[in-house]
């Protein structure tokens, strides 16, 4: 063998004995350099269920609407819009939320509970609410009544509830969620006088009589939607309109079933009756 065939021969050899080593090495060194030069990010967020469920209870919400609420007969394009957009599963218990859309009041805590989306409905649409109406709700509970009311255009709302941890849960919620709300813990028997007249006011839960003061506090041409009737019975939901002369109309809308108002408002009131001597 020649000199230069001699050196061409152990060349190959070479190559072909250390051809594996080398590829070996020189991926490990790419996957070290890759790895050492990767530009440091933020890790990322776990996946979060939050726009899946948004969009199961969009379509749950809808079904609400149009199968309990429009076939009942609620007719206002504005409330349907309100029933339509407020995410009542925000408004309840994270256990609750499943059944957030059913047409059943909840519980909420405290004994209390949030009402039934087609009464919500019903009672925002008697409200007749008009753009510049300043509305008052006396139960705040969970707050959803009150962002309701709050969807409607143009419209202020004023909402009071007796039970601090529900008044301060709520105030919170509405703030969070972007409602416009003003909220006061406090006995709504007395209405909000700082505030009235009141063109509207929703009472969601029920006194035995219609309280005076929120009489008092309603506008002429004024409306108030309440159930009145005894504690743990069934109720009469009315809708009273305030006449210039200061008088109410009334219109019965049929039986309901509310939480009993509670506070020393009606209380006092109670004890009034039953001192007062009735004529014989
Ligand atoms: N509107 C509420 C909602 O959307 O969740 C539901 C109201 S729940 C049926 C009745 C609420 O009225 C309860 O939260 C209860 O604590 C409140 N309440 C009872 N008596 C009250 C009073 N005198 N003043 C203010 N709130 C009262």
């Amino acid at each position: 063998m020649r000199v230069e065939e001699w050196q061409r021969w152990d060349w190959y050899q070479m190559k072909v004995r250390i051809h594996p080593c080398l590829s070996v090495l020189v991926c490990v060194l790419f996957l070290v350099l890759v790895a050492g030069c990767r530009p440091v990010s933020p890790p990322t967020p776990p996946p979060t269920a939050a726009p899946v469920d948004d969009a199961r209870y969009a379509t749950m919400r809808e079904r609400m609407v149009i199968e309990t609420i429009q076939a009942r007969g609620i007719r206002d394009e504005r409330v349907l819009e309100a029933m339509r957009t407020v995410p009542r599963h925000l408004f309840v218990p994270e256990e609750e939320r499943p059944q957030a859309y059913g047409d059943y009041p909840l519980p909420i805590g405290f004994g209390q509970t949030i009402s039934q989306p087609y009464i919500v409905a019903l009672m925002t649409e008697l409200l007749d609410l008009k753009p510049g109406d300043r509305v008052l709700e006396v139960g705040t509970g969970s707050g959803y009544q009150a962002a309701v009311l709050a969807s409607i255009p143009g419209v202020e709302v004023y909402s009071i509830e007796i039970i601090p941890e529900l008044a301060r849960s709520a105030e919170e919620r509405l703030r969070e969620l972007g409602y416009k709300v003003t909220c006061k813990q406090g006995d709504g028997y007395y209405g909000w006088p700082e505030y009235a007249p009141f063109d509207a006011i929703i009472v969601t839960a029920a006194p035995d009589h219609i309280p005076p003061p929120l009489v008092e506090q309603l506008a002429v041409g004024g409306r108030m939607v309440i159930p009145v009737g005894p504690p743990g019975g069934y109720q009469v939901l009315w809708k009273l309109v305030k006449q210039p002369d200061g008088e109410l109309k009334a219109y019965n809308y049929g039986g309901v079933a509310f939480v009993p108002l509670t506070g020393p408002g009606v209380q006092q009131h109670r004890l009034q009756e039953t001192a007062t001597p009735r004529p014989k």
